[in-house]
């Protein structure tokens, strides 16, 4: 197999992988994901340059998403529509419901191979063999590829210390052999305190109910949508503290979209939904009145809710509705998200508004992204021929923490065989 990163030797976000098998012709795309800083606007100019994304090519055949995190699967809506693209099932519903309610087109009417863990899946000359993984994103994947007597892991996003730890020590426990290529994500490398162990989801929920139950004003927690670890979390939290979870419609919307029967629902006992105005006003525009059904038992207002008992999901586009309806005297928020975000231009808004109202601001929060000693331990379990650092802003730090680091750039073509040094400009 031959490998060409167009995006992620030096970055986190936008990743894309290019793969070709050299015995038969044909490749494959592993993720296509938006940069984190991308104008979208300009969807054009971000696009790889992979030949066939845009006109489906024979030799292209598929583009194969490891987990539904935008700067992995934001650029996927704007290939030919002939190509397949292999996702989970759960990750597809959920970017297909946040779609719907964003008048942003869907994947159903796609080719769509969905991923089922440890179960190989034939595209050409190519095995792929998904593998779930314990990641923020919910329904995320490794994918080990097979070609021309070649074995080539892509780890995706992940972590070993979320609330699906067990797949991590699982993997440790029974690595796959043999691997030619391990493209190892780094994400925490560099980072503030990346020597030190992270907490675990089951910490957090210690910590979210301390500070529920010290803080007499409205609970307001700051986290993303799309963490559902987190958002177990919460509930856990919430239930413990005799607490009720007030979750944005949108949000119990993605729950839903789970169709995973264990997670918190909008029907829930411990849980409030209240439906924002975008949504009301998108439901009176579409007269799809019945999408209002689910969250009837627990719908609440913001006006009403109850300082004493309720804890509020915040998200920064929710901060005009809160500041003009909740009751927020003595109010506390607490940021579940990472500590970068709050330094962005993006979230100056509401950094202001809790300068104003003198509302507190607490951090509880561990990383989506395994700590730098459990990519010691996956790098080490696998133990790969060649190592080639993705999804990070310090590969170059990769030779330090682990061994056989063969380091490239973005846009060239290397070998996944053992020509240790070759590689071909395009
Ligand atoms: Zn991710």
């Amino acid at each position: 197999m031959k490998v060409r990163i167009h995006r992620g030797t030096r970055q986190i976000g936008g990743t894309c992988i290019e793969v070709a098998a050299e015995s038969t012709p044909g490749r494959i795309v592993l993720d296509l994901g938006l940069p984190l800083d991308a104008d979208t606007d300009d969807i054009a100019s971000l696009m790889p340059d992979v030949p066939g994304l845009r006109d489906a090519s024979d030799d292209l055949l598929g583009v194969l998403i490891s987990h539904p995190h935008q700067d992995h699967v934001g650029l996927v809506h704007d290939i030919h529509p002939d190509i397949p693209i292999g996702i989970g099932a759960a990750g597809q519903r959920i970017l297909d419901r946040a779609a719907d309610w964003l008048d942003r087109p869907k994947l159903d009417d796609r080719v769509l191979i969905h991923w089922q863990s440890g179960k190989p899946v034939t595209l050409g000359p190519f095995t792929i063999t998904p593998l779930l993984v314990d990641h923020s994103a919910y329904d995320a994947y490794a994918l080990l590829i097979q070609a021309d007597g070649q074995r080539l892991f892509y780890s995706g996003d992940f972590r070993g210390h979320g609330r699906k730890a067990k797949l991590f020590e699982k993997l440790l426990a029974n690595p796959p052999r043999d691997i030619d290529v391990l493209m190892m994500e780094g994400t925490v490398i560099g980072r503030e305190g990346e020597g030190t162990p992270f907490p675990d989801e089951s910490a957090l929920e210690r910590d979210f109910v301390e500070a529920f139950n010290s803080t007499e004003g409205l609970r307001l927690v700051w986290t993303s949508t799309q963490n559902i670890d987190r958002i177990v979390t919460l509930y856990r939290a919430a239930k413990r503290s005799g607490k009720r979870l007030v979750l944005d419609a949108f949000t119990a919307e993605m729950l839903a979209a789970t169709e995973n029967p264990n997670l918190p629902q909008a029907h829930w006992p411990h849980i409030g939904v209240y439906v924002p105005e975008w949504m009301r006003r998108r439901i009176v525009r579409d007269k799809t009145f019945t999408r209002l059904d689910p969250f009837k038992p627990n719908r609440v207002f913001l006006e009403h809710l109850d300082p004493a008992r309720d804890i509020l999901l915040f998200r920064p586009g929710m901060l005009k509705e809160v500041a003009a309806k909740a009751p927020l005297a003595g109010a506390q928020l607490i940021y579940s998200n990472w500590r970068g975000y709050l330094e962005d231009d993006s979230t100056k808004p509401v950094r202001d508004w809790l300068m104003q109202g003198a509302i507190p601001l607490r951090r509880i929060h561990t990383s989506g992204h395994a700590s730098v000693s459990d990519l010691q331990r996956f790098a080490t379990a696998l133990a790969a021929k060649k190592l080639v650092p993705i999804h990070s802003f310090h590969g170059d730090r990769f030779d330090e923490l682990f061994a056989n680091v063969d380091r490239r750039d973005d846009g060239e073509w290397w070998s996944a065989g053992n020509q240790g040094g070759a590689s071909w400009k395009s």
